[in-house]
């Protein structure tokens, strides 16, 4: 039996097609700019997404460090939420590669930055200060979508104050599927935006940094100065085109699979579940329990979670609504 992996969706595997694809795919030298495949995947990224240009990025934390290390020069300073991955779990990569300075902000309930607050933190034009360049949000953020008009609203504070936007989109699809709107309602109010090919959408490695030719050929530039050079890169890119023409639409079956589980557990009475709180593929669960039992008793199962009493669980392409029936089960056996 396969696992049933519930930590991440990063942790998908190639499927049959999508290797063929790779096997198959055309490949130069991406250095010289000579790899078909990764050029094919860069002109489909940035037309999906609405903008001139994209790169191929080895990574979501490269693309993220590549878009801040664009719009910042050394001195400057990032506007960005406390728990937002692009500040949080990147190693500090502004900070130690780009002489960034981050102003980390509190996210609202919904997973906003308040706009008051953004706004109160932009400094003065003065020298005592860093220079205030650029506000970056996440969407989705830990499952949770950012409403239309509260990006609206941002990208018009932004106007005002000369600020930049980058959106740190590792699940900007998920957010769109969730919506039912063309990602490009999203991405519209961005001037950089990073979405990962390698969790919901499926692909082994990599993600893409979109923008205008200006910042996607700064990004390039950084990115070869990072060793994110990579020469018959379109095996991997081969993935990154599958996922993006073929794993978009079935998000939302990753999003009523999470549904499906939260409201089974949150039958339990040991678990609580804001129900009202899973909008996408990632909710938590507080669990009252002995957590490392519970791990040992799932995974003997073939359910693997993590050990956190306030538990993530994250649905993907490798699991199927029969996972979700087969997991609620095993938790329930646990807990009786
Ligand atoms: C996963 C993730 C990234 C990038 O992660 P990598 O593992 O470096 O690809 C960036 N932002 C968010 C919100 C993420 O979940």
């Amino acid at each position: 039996m396969k696992p049933i992996d519930l930590r991440s969706d990063t942790v998908t595997k190639p499927c049959v097609e999508m290797r063929r694809a790779m096997m198959n795919a055309a490949v130069g030298d991406d250095v010289y700019g000579e790899d078909p495949t990764v050029n094919r995947l860069e002109s489909l990224a940035a037309e999906m997404l609405g903008t001139k240009a994209a790169l191929f990025c080895t990574s979501g934390t490269q693309s993220n460090l590549l878009a801040l290390m664009a719009h910042c020069e050394r001195g400057d300073e990032y506007i960005v939420g406390q728990y937002a991955h692009t500040y949080r779990y990147e190693g500090g990569g502004a900070a130690v590669l780009g002489s960034i300075q981050p102003q980390p902000l509190d996210f609202e309930k919904d997973g906003t930055l308040s706009l008051e607050k953004v706004s109160g933190a932009i400094k003065p034009d003065d020298h005592h200060y860093a220079r205030t360049k650029l506000l970056c949000l996440e969407n989705t953020h830990m499952g949770k979508v950012l409403p239309l008009p509260y990006l609206k609203a941002a990208k018009e504070l932004a106007g005002d104050k000369a600020l930049k936007m980058h959106l740190d989109g590792a699940r900007v699809f998920n957010a769109s599927v969730k919506l039912g709107v063309d990602v490009k309602d999203i991405t519209r109010y961005f001037d950089t935006i990073s979405c990962c090919l390698s969790k919901g959408l499926g692909a082994p490695v990599g993600s893409v940094l979109c923008g205008s030719a200006e910042n996607i050929e700064k990004a390039r530039r950084w990115r070869k100065l990072l060793g994110g050079g990579m020469r018959q890169a379109g095996i991997l890119a081969a993935a990154g085109i599958y996922a993006l023409t073929h794993n978009i639409e079935r998000l939302k079956d990753d999003h009523g699979n999470a549904m499906a589980l939260a409201k089974g557990l949150a039958q339990i009475e040991s678990i609580t579940v804001d129900l009202q709180s899973v909008r996408t593929n990632i909710f938590f669960a507080d669990i009252k329990a002995d957590m490392s039992r519970l791990y040992s008793f799932l995974k003997e199962r073939g359910v693997i979670i993590d050990t956190s009493a306030h538990l993530r669980l994250v649905t993907h392409l490798d699991i199927s609504d029969e996972d979700i029936d087969y997991t609620i089960g095993a938790f329930k056996q646990f807990f009786q």
